[in-house]
């Protein structure tokens, strides 16, 4: 299990302990449970002055998972793991409805209206909705995190490639550089570039080396831009000759190459505004940010021998990373984030027409939809224990989503709130198959 975060009694954080001291803290009736996900204790007692040790929380930010990861880089232990799903589509489907809902409003004749539509701007810079859930969903996980434990540096993945770490890439020949920091992001980008296809034969699945298309001995470049994927046949028919004399058959083949080669890759310049809009916000936490790139977090993990997780991947980003990751028993915590609810005031037919009285209240008898509730249901068929989150209904008897199916009519009288809704849901979830620890 990942480790469990401690509070004193003001709340201030403390290091996070193993899981059976938790257990022995909770035992003695020293401590509390503050918050089950992530799951906090509370001391009952205050402690002056306590010996901290720093962490911290590296984030691998993702489209659809971002990857979250909490590393003392004084013990290389990852503390804790978490894989946030954001909702980023939903966001995209919920806003396109309702654009479809308004356009077909407008188009009604039933009143004249002014028309309306080259009276928007968008500032420059904005995000697009679901961009910016994604950025609000990783701000306000580490904002947790920094009150739960002691953070004291945020790890980020700014880009996919490093690209000048290796445009003066000044070293004898890169293939023999694989080993190298430079070399394997070079060869990463290279083969992205060239869609992991040999340039010459269009070959896909085999084992493709890096190629100049200025031969090394006449002393050409190791930029980049002098590089591409070419299969073991096709480099060795190639060996030193110019590119130009070797593809001297096939004139379009050569100019799609000269092309390719001179504009370097779009998504590598790094335009990912997300991760840039992610980078201003942690910056405005007051901590120090370290910014790593994708391929220096491959040539990590790889390195360290670990597979390929989101939670893995977070742990590795930047040059930070302990020599040795220690991440036995560490099981990520698998938060999905859903939203505090629709304002919507009620539902449509398909004609855009009110289908259903409008929205209740949110609260019913102390309880809203999303919260976490064990209902202890003693009497009648559905008889039994079920913790899970609830859906209220105004008449006071709520549906219980449970892993078996939904469980309807269970009276609130039944129920006792375990956590509130927080705008996620969570499930702690084993790894299969990890190697044993370093
Ligand atoms: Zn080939």
């Amino acid at each position: 299990m990942s480790k469990v975060f401690v509070l004193d009694t003001n709340t201030q954080s403390l290091n996070p302990v193993h899981l059976g001291r938790a257990r022995l803290l909770l035992k003695q009736g020293k401590a509390a449970v503050y918050r089950s996900y992530p799951f906090t204790l509370i001391l009952k007692r205050a402690v002056e002055q306590p010996h901290l040790e720093p962490l911290r929380v590296k984030v691998d930010p993702g489209s659809k998972t971002s990857g979250i990861a909490l590393v003392n880089d004084g013990s290389s232990e990852v503390v804790w793991a978490a894989e946030l799903i954001h909702r980023g589509e939903q966001i995209k489907r919920d806003m396109d409805k309702r654009r479809a809902v308004r356009k077909n409003r407008r188009q009604r004749k039933t009143r004249y209206r002014q028309p309306r539509f080259d009276n928007r701007r968008k500032r420059k810079g904005t995000l697009q909705p679901s961009q910016t859930s994604r950025v609000c969903n990783v701000v306000t996980w580490i904002r947790r995190l920094m009150r739960l434990c002691p953070v004291s540096a945020i790890s980020q993945e700014l880009v996919r490639f490093d690209t000048q770490a290796f445009e003066n890439l000044d070293i004898e020949d890169v293939q023999y550089q694989q080993g190298t920091l430079a070399g394997y992001e070079v060869r990463e980008y290279v083969l992205l570039k060239c869609s992991h296809q040999c340039s010459y034969c269009d070959a896909r699945q085999v084992p493709l080396e890096l190629d100049h298309l200025q031969p090394r001995a006449k002393l050409s470049s190791n930029r980049a831009s002098n590089l591409v994927a070419a299969c073991k046949p096709c480099n060795q028919r190639k060996g030193n000759q110019d590119i130009r004399d070797f593809l001297k058959g096939q004139p379009e083949r050569l100019a799609r190459i000269l092309a390719q080669a001179k504009t370097p890759l779009r998504d590598a310049a790094a335009v990912n505004a997300m991760r840039w809009a992610l980078y201003e916000r942690l910056k405005a936490l007051g901590l120090p940010v370290e910014c790593g790139s994708g391929g220096l977090t491959k040539f990590n993990r790889i390195t360290r021998d670990l597979p390929k997780t989101h939670w893995l991947d977070a742990a590795c980003v930047g040059r930070s990373t302990p020599e040795h990751l220690v991440i036995k028993h560490v099981v990520p915590l698998r938060i999905t984030a859903t939203g505090h609810g629709s304002r919507q005031m009620c539902l449509m037919d398909e004609h855009g027409f009110p289908r259903t009285k409008p929205k209740g209240a949110k609260r019913v008898k102390g309880f809203q939809t999303g919260d976490l509730v064990r209902a202890v249901v003693t009497r009648g068929t559905k008889q039994g224990t079920y913790v899970s989150k609830v859906a209220v209904r105004t008449r006071g008897v709520f549906n219980i989503k449970t892993v078996r199916g939904t469980v309807t009519d269970i009276h609130h009288r039944f129920c006792t709130l375990v956590a509130r809704s927080d705008g996620y849901s969570y499930h702690a979830r084993k790894e299969a198959a990890l190697p044993p620890a370093a």
